[in-house]
């Protein structure tokens, strides 16, 4: 009998993966599809002079609803759309549209903000990137330093020597970089030195922990630290209460994102909130 139910088990488990694998190849035609069937879509969160409390920049995070009604996280179909390539095209589409809504904006007089896109490590290694930001950057006018690329920390050191050029290149182009997610990655202070950077984004787990962990507090002193020495900006994600913006203040911490501002919402959304930036 447990010889039986073993077997059975284990036919259950190959039915299982075998649905798995069906669901995720259809997973991977729908987001081919996605972008012609008009399911993704941008939603923008603020990012928050701390002090000040005035708005200095916009993350641009990507939405997919499917025909279903089923919003799948990017969590799931980022990686997804990363190993099947079609992150070269969404990433585009994706900064088009960013830079398009950045127009608009610049249009009605919001000034002295940045709008940031995340760029995945197979788009910052692919060869048609540089082109295709210029082409959008001039259709679009955009001014230099409106535009900032989001990269993380894990991708960047992937292979350094070539991030460093691709980064150099773009900086060129009048685009500011923020390093994403950081202290979860292994940087090394050397290459960190060498890379053109403008800004550190560091990663909402330690934020999140800092009031409770004096190991994390001490983590967030450091990053804020090491940025400011080396120049640089330091943006706390995940910033969900009064008390950690103000150990964050303390610190001297630039500036801050997180729920405790907004969620991500959409361009009308940020509108009605904001009304204008730059004031
Ligand atoms: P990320 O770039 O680190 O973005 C921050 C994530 O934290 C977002 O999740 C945002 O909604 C969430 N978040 C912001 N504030 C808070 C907070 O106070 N508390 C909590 N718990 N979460 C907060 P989201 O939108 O699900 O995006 C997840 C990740 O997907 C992003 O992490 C980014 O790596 C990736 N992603 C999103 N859009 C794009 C895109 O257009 N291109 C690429 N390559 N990646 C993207
Ligand atoms: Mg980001
Ligand atoms: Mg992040
Ligand atoms: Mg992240």
């Amino acid at each position: 009998l447990s010889k039986m139910g073993g077997r059975n088990r284990y036919q259950f488990y190959i039915a299982s993966i075998d649905q798995q694998l069906r669901q995720r190849r259809q997973m991977e035609t729908d987001l081919d599809n996605a972008l012609a069937n008009r399911e993704l879509y941008l939603l923008y969160q603020p990012q928050i002079e701390l002090g000040s409390n005035k708005v200095v920049g916009v993350e641009v995070l990507l939405r997919w609803q499917r025909r279903s009604g089923d919003l799948v996280s990017p969590e799931t179909f980022i990686p997804l759309a990363e190993q099947t390539g079609a992150i070269v095209k969404i990433g585009e589409w994706v900064l088009e549209q960013t830079c398009e809504q950045l127009r608009d904006w610049l249009d009605i007089g919001w000034r002295d903000f940045r709008i940031a896109v995340n760029l995945s490590a197979v788009q910052l290694h692919h060869e048609g990137l540089e082109s295709a930001i210029k082409r959008i950057m001039i259709a679009h006018r955009i001014p230099p330093g409106a535009l900032e690329l989001e990269i993380t920390e894990t991708s960047l050191m992937q292979d350094v020597e070539t991030a460093r050029k691709k980064l150099l290149a773009l900086r060129k182009l009048g685009v500011a970089i923020a390093i994403d997610d950081f202290g979860t990655g292994h940087s090394s202070l050397a290459y960190l030195k060498r890379l053109p950077l403008d800004k550190i984004k560091i990663d909402r787990s330690f934020i999140q922990d800092m009031q409770t962990s004096n190991d994390d507090a001490t983590i967030v002193r450091t990053i804020i630290q090491l940025s400011h020495s080396l120049q640089l900006k330091v943006l706390a994600e995940g910033v969900e209460t009064r008390e950690t913006e103000q150990l964050l203040v303390r610190l001297g911490c630039d500036e801050g994102q997180g729920y405790l501002y907004s969620k991500p919402v959409t361009a009308e959304a940020l509108m009605d909130k904001y009304g204008r930036f730059g004031d």
